[in-house]
């Protein structure tokens, strides 16, 4: 039997008026990474992508999506086809509590605006789990570990990979795969070998139904 693949991808947007937004930054490379790795090895792969310069072959089912909303709702129509779901998704967190329809002027020194929380799709999936295998990441400027462990355990994830800024955009990285018994494996080397590494361990805790 061979797992399904649901994969988060690239940065979401949170558009302020028709033109402008707030983002997070990502390239979508890790997401693009994980699904060409996944797709050999899998029944299907299905990638909710926000907007990215991420190609994805035909054999992948790709479903693009703009703002953390659209990928949350598309993320839960397909959790139940999923049997692993990697979240190398960056999400934005806020969205602006008023969108404006009109472009807005630039007369005034200083613009406020109000932002709003955005769901938390990993924790949302998290709590109806059951025995899918869940993975996160976290991207850190400091206690990289730490505040990845504390992620691991409030978002109920089998594993998170663990990196830092100096990832985002680059095909090469640093990071950390961190379960509950803490750091299984560092990974130094191109995005492709970390992209490996996460789908090898993902399907042995699908096949073995139990972390460490
Ligand atoms: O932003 P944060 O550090 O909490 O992200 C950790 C993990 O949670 C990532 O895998 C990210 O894709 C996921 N996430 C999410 N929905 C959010 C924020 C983060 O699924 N609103």
């Amino acid at each position: 039997m061979k797992p399904t693949f649901l994969i988060t991808s690239g940065p979401t947007r949170e558009f302020i008026d028709p033109v402008r937004f707030i983002s997070n930054s990502s390239s979508g490379k890790m997401g693009e990474a994980i699904a060409r790795e996944a797709v050999k090895k899998a029944q299907q792969v299905i990638v909710i992508s926000g907007p990215s310069q991420a190609r994805f072959s035909a054999k992948i089912k790709c479903i693009p999506v703009v703002s953390s909303r659209e990928m949350f709702e598309k993320t839960k129509k397909y959790f139940s086809k999923a049997d692993i779901i990697i979240g190398a998704a960056a999400v934005s967190d806020y969205r602006p509590k008023n969108y404006k329809k009109q472009k807005i002027k630039k007369n005034n020194s200083f613009l406020n605006f109000n932002l709003v929380k955005n769901p938390d799709i990993l924790s949302c999936l998290g709590k109806i789990k059951g025995k899918k295998v869940l993975v996160g990441f976290a991207l850190e400027t400091h206690n990289i570990l730490n505040s990845a462990k504390k992620k691991l355990k409030t978002k109920n994830l089998d594993f998170i990979v663990a990196n830092s800024l100096k990832s985002i955009g680059s095909d090469k990285t640093t990071a950390w795969l961190i379960d509950k018994c803490g750091i299984m494996y560092k990974v130094e080397n191109n995005k492709n070998i970390l992209a490996r590494r996460i789908i090898d361990e993902s399907i042995r805790i699908w096949k073995n139904n139990k972390t460490c």
